[in-house]
């Protein structure tokens, strides 16, 4: 019945398998469950993010910041309003390790 958690793979032996890091947009660890909705949303940028629901390559990120004109590796959704006056972003990014095809 409580069989939520599987068996962890075990360890990859094949060297010749890539792996690579991807980038999923989360809320940041310290953000309750309960605040976790649409009217918590500190952007646009941060609702359309987490509408999207992808995984992200770090070329993508770039390519998103050099878009927005900011580091969103570094700063998530950036500042409401701005940096010395807004609230920080509640986002995060999370790498997550996937193998390539
Ligand atoms: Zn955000």
């Amino acid at each position: 019945m409580f069989n939520l958690f599987k068996k962890k793979p075990e360890p990859q032996e094949e060297k010749n398998l890539k792996f690579e890091s991807r980038y999923s947009y989360e809320w940041k660890d310290d953000v309750p469950e309960s605040e976790r909705t649409a009217e918590n949303m500190c952007s646009p940028f941060c609702a359309k993010m987490m509408e999207m629901h992808k995984l992200y390559t770090r070329s993508e990120l770039q390519k998103i910041s050099a878009f927005l004109g900011y580091d969103v590796v570094a700063r998530g959704g950036g500042y409401w309003k701005d940096e010395e006056n807004g609230i920080p972003c509640k986002h995060t990014w999370k790498s997550q390790i996937v193998q390539r095809k």
